[in-house]
């Protein structure tokens, strides 16, 4: 069997974090009974340098076409002035809105090998292992009017629309639910029903998709601010949250920081599942460009690596495998071995290619 994926390594350090995580790709083609067929399209800053565009239709095409999309980072400074439709981001933002990925997935895991490393105390984080489920395609980024106008006064005025369809919300609670099955069967869904219609509609919509279709599942609602302090406060209270696209930002990034390093993180984008059960799928660090290291070999490849992981979950539906690449990453960071980010008093520095060979090294030991 032979998966397609496509690579879009992107800017900065977006191609050297890929291209360690082909490595892990190929010793998987080497040692189990399927084959990755892989290729590469460009996106972001390096697509609007070669094509004028940072988002081509031929690089679109070609996902929507893959099985998966295994994307780097896209970004950097001497991009940062040119108009909103050219910057680099455009080309994920397109990614997401063209292959219609409304579900994404932010696990905030803490290896115990870095539970010194969280700025909360290890006993907080110690084991934590949440997953939030954001809506990525709806809500206040997405909602018209969105526009700035001049009042007779001369004063501007900015305006933003939150805005949820009931569909939205029911697809989005289903792909929670369905998670929470496969972990601790809980799930948490976090608006601002005591001050925004949408969170009444939200709250309303969770509750009718659990009462009919997940009973099984243990649900809880929280509003968005204190679900926000409960995640300092005692983060392991938590298993699934799923929230709206604006409260997901923040919340999955305050998650993101509990467990040390922005180098550490995976992301998914999953789509709806269709008819002949494909289903469309971006895997992503959730780390950006890192135009300040990039070049200089000392990127964490881990991020990458464990989205390729939630790829062989997600999209493959080989969770064994999956673990494997947690294990690995679990052992090589109980070993000592660290990058630059990650690094403690007593323990080993690695640069981005040596890490994926600790890696690797660490597949080999714990397959036999
Ligand atoms: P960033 O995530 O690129 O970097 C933040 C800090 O974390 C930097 O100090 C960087 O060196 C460090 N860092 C990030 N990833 C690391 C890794 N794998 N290993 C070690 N250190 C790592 O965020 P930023 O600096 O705010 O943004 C830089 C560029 O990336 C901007 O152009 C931004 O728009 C873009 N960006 C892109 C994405 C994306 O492609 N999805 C996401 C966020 C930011």
């Amino acid at each position: 069997m032979t998966h397609q994926i496509l690579l879009t390594p992107g800017d900065g350090i977006g191609p050297e974090v890929i291209d360690e995580t082909q490595r892990v790709l190929g010793w998987f083609s080497r040692n189990r009974n399927f084959a990755f067929h892989t290729e590469s399209a460009p996106i972001g800053g390096i697509a609007y340098e070669t094509t004028g565009n940072p988002a081509p239709d031929e690089t679109i095409a070609k996902a929507k076409k893959a099985d998966a999309v295994l994307f780097g980072a896209v970004g950097g400074p001497q991009w940062d002035k040119l108009p909103f439709d050219q910057k680099p981001e455009r080309g994920i933002l397109r990614l997401r809105k063209d292959l219609e990925l409304f579900a994404n997935l932010r696990p905030a895991l803490c290896f115990d090998a870095l539970k010194d490393a969280s700025s909360l105390k290890p006993e907080i984080v110690s084991g934590l292992d949440i997953l939030i489920v954001r809506e990525l395609t709806g809500g206040v980024y997405f909602g018209e009017p969105k526009e700035t106008t001049t009042l007779p006064n001369g004063e501007k005025r900015a305006v933003d629309t939150q805005v949820y369809t009931t569909h939205e919300i029911e697809r989005i609670t289903r792909v929670a639910f369905e998670l929470a099955g496969l972990r601790s069967r809980r799930v948490t869904s976090a608006e601002k029903s005591n001050v925004m219609v949408t969170g009444v509609l939200w709250r309303e919509v969770v509750t009718k998709i659990h009462k009919e279709e997940f009973p099984h599942i243990e649900l809880s609602h929280v509003l968005a601010d204190n679900c926000a302090m409960q995640l300092v406060r005692n983060p392991k209270q938590y298993d699934v949250i799923v929230t709206d696209n604006l409260f997901g930002d923040v919340l999955s990034d305050e998650a993101a920081q509990l467990t040390g390093s922005i180098g550490m993180l995976p992301s998914a984008s999953l789509g709806a599942k269709q008819a002949n059960g494909k289903q469309a799928a971006l895997y992503e660090p959730i780390h950006g460009s890192a135009p300040d290291i990039a070049g200089k070999g000392v990127a964490n490849p881990i991020a990458c690596i464990l989205s390729f992981a939630m790829c062989l979950r997600y999209s493959f539906g080989r969770v064994e495998d999956a673990q494997l690449v947690e294990r690995a990453v679990d052992r090589v960071l109980a070993d000592g071995y660290r990058t630059a980010d990650i690094m403690q008093p007593g323990m080993t520095k690695l640069g981005t290619v040596q890490m994926t060979e600790a890696i690797l090294k660490a597949l080999d030991k714990l397959a036999v």
